[in-house]
């Protein structure tokens, strides 16, 4: 007996086939779930069945409430004593703490930390001194031949989108602001490929106007220390603000980083050897050396 073919079998299936002569859906998980939320299938609940069903379920599950979600427990903010110790911790264990950027002047620091994205400070340093050479300015490197200029910054890698930011950012500096790299927050991240963190960088190194720069490290120890719990570094930055004394905002950064790149490590950080260990509650560390 040869046989029958899906679609013929559909056809002798008197369930297969609807009230109103329509036929299921080919999918047939959809199908169900389609005609049951509709009613118009003879082996599937209609509303007043369904209606039915959930009452008598409602009245089994009486008094069984399901669990509420466990809520994120409200962040308390830092002991301020606890504050004051760590800073002065910081404050002996890196005394010079500074930018490692070589710079002569805003735009020298500038364009350097636009080049230091996903790049070493070291790396940079070796790149900057002949990129500043062959470009003293802002109109020299807005003007600059893309394919010259991305030779030059090529050992920084994403060389092509620093290319594009770097001219049209010297571009806006030289129509914007007469050549001269803005002392504001707003003005320099209105330029392009500047954010709020390689604003920070120029306002607090070059100009010494305190600002908070979250990076990598900055945002990883701010939380390892429980001086917030936000991920967002805007929201970092934001949290540190108020508990960090305005003076020391911008050595506050590079005291976190050099920490964060000796002693705090992303993976397994040294707490055996740390001398802030007496005043960090280490929040999220699992395993440490
Ligand atoms: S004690 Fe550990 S987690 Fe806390 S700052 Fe030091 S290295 Fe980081």
């Amino acid at each position: 007996m040869p046989r029958k073919s899906p679609r013929a079998r559909r056809r002798t299936d008197p369930s297969s086939r609807l009230p109103g002569g329509r036929r299921p859906r080919v999918a047939p998980g959809r199908s169900r779930a389609k005609a049951r939320r509709s009613g118009a299938h003879p082996g599937i609940a209609s509303h007043a069945q369904g209606a039915r069903r959930a009452a008598s379920r409602s009245k089994a599950g009486r008094g069984r409430r399901p669990a509420p979600q466990a809520r994120r427990a409200r962040f308390a903010p830092p002991d301020p004593a606890r504050v004051t110790a760590l800073l002065e911790q910081l404050e002996r264990l890196y005394p010079q703490a500074t930018t490692a950027l070589a710079f002569r002047d805003p735009l020298e620091l500038l364009v350097a930390t636009i080049l230091s994205a996903q790049c070493t400070d070291e790396r940079v340093n070796q790149v900057t001194p002949a990129l500043f050479e062959r470009y003293p300015d802002a109109a020299a490197l807005a003007a600059a031949r893309v394919a010259d200029l991305e030779a030059l910054i090529r050992p920084t890698g994403f060389f092509r989108a620093k290319t594009r930011s770097i001219r049209a950012c010297c571009a806006e500096i030289v129509s914007r602001h007469g050549g001269q790299v803005p002392r504001t927050l707003e003005e320099l991240t209105a330029l392009h490929g500047v954010g709020r963190k390689t604003a920070n960088v120029v306002l607090g190194n070059a100009f010494g106007i305190p600002g908070i720069v979250v990076d990598t490290h900055v945002g990883r120890l701010a939380r390892r220390l429980d001086l917030t719990d936000q991920v967002d570094p805007v929201k970092v930055e934001h949290a540190l603000m108020p508990i960090v004394p305005r003076e020391r905002w911008s050595r506050f950064s590079h005291w976190l980083i050099l920490h964060g790149r000796r002693v705090c490590v992303a993976r397994r950080p040294r707490c055996s050897i740390c001398p802030l260990a007496p005043h960090c509650p280490r929040v999220g560390v699992t395993d440490s050396q």
